[in-house]
């Protein structure tokens, strides 16, 4: 793995605008993820962005140090009409560097302020750290907590994800989360074909994500796009090179066809009746209901 260096920014926006998504805003407090999965698909977004998206990715990280205070100036808008912001759409929030800057702590305490419904998601057990904002903030608009955890498989875990925690320490890490009242579940994803969506390797994580009291899992095959693309097959090529004819074959578009994709839903739909993930938290936090405005008549 390479050395991270770090370098402070000034950024001129904290939220960005999203489009096509079930949210509108996306905020990320950092450039680059030590974390370094070498399918991570943020390294597209770091090629559009004219940063190197191959070991640049993680060995330089780009710190937003004013983005707290630039996010409260956002949300004091008048304009500002309350979206949902989600956290971990091109870097991990909760990467190692989080724990000095403390930027996501920041952020999350001004969504708290401005009551803004928040997703996360993250590979980070460093979370735990601001189990306290989240739980005020769950109290005042919808929260939702997503450990991306595509296998607990640790040969895969470690070849592919080596800057990460261990996968089951992410969930133990959730069921704190749910034990306290806050929405959390499992992200199976990126799924690798061959590598880590083998039906027991399926099903091994969804019993591991029920047993953690996952309120939610979901699956997704991963996409290659330029930049990911590029850094995913060199991966390969050295680590695995005997699959590198199917991925080339697979993902001769940047997504995989449905006869790869299907099955692998369909088996993981199957595992989460077998295992029944559903919420089963004792304490649901809740923002209060909005009063309905009674009409005069
Ligand atoms: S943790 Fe997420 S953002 Fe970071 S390298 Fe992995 S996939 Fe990319």
């Amino acid at each position: 793995m390479t050395q991270s260096n770090y370098r402070e920014l000034q950024c001129k926006s904290a939220l960005n605008r999203v489009s096509g998504m079930h949210f509108g805003w996306s905020l990320n407090p950092y450039q680059g993820c030590f974390h370094s999965c070498v399918y991570c698909f943020a390294r597209h977004h770091a090629q559009l962005a004219d940063r190197d998206p191959g070991e640049g990715f993680s060995a330089n990280i780009g710190v937003k140090i004013n983005i707290v205070e630039q996010l409260r100036k956002e949300l004091s808008r008048k304009s500002w009409k309350g979206e949902s912001v989600v956290l971990g759409t091109a870097t991990d929030p909760y990467q190692p560097i989080e724990g000095r800057y403390k930027l996501t702590r920041g952020c999350l305490l001004a969504l708290r302020d401005y009551r803004t419904p928040v997703q996360i998601i993250t590979k980070g057990t460093l979370i735990v750290r601001d189990l306290d904002v989240l739980v005020e903030l769950a109290k005042r608009a919808k929260v939702s907590v997503s450990f991306s955890v595509p296998t607990v498989d640790e040969t895969v875990w470690k070849k592919t994800e080596p800057g990460t925690s261990p996968p089951l320490q992410r969930l133990r890490v959730l069921k704190q989360l749910v034990e306290a009242g806050v929405e959390a579940g499992v992200g199976m994803a990126p799924l690798l074909p061959g590598i880590s969506d083998s039906p027991s390797q399926l099903e091994a994580t969804v019993m591991a994500a029920a047993k953690a009291r996952a309120c939610f899992v979901w699956a997704g095959t991963v996409y290659l796009k330029p930049g990911t693309r590029e850094h995913f097959f060199r991966f390969m090529k050295k680590e695995l090179p005997h699959l590198l004819q199917r991925y080339e074959q697979i993902f001769f578009k940047p997504y995989a066809p449905k006869s790869v994709t299907i099955p692998v839903q369909e088996k993981v739909r199957e595992f989460k009746k077998q295992f029944q993930v559903r919420d089963r938290r004792l304490q649901k936090l809740k923002p209060p209901e909005k009063p309905i405005q009674l009409q005069l008549i």
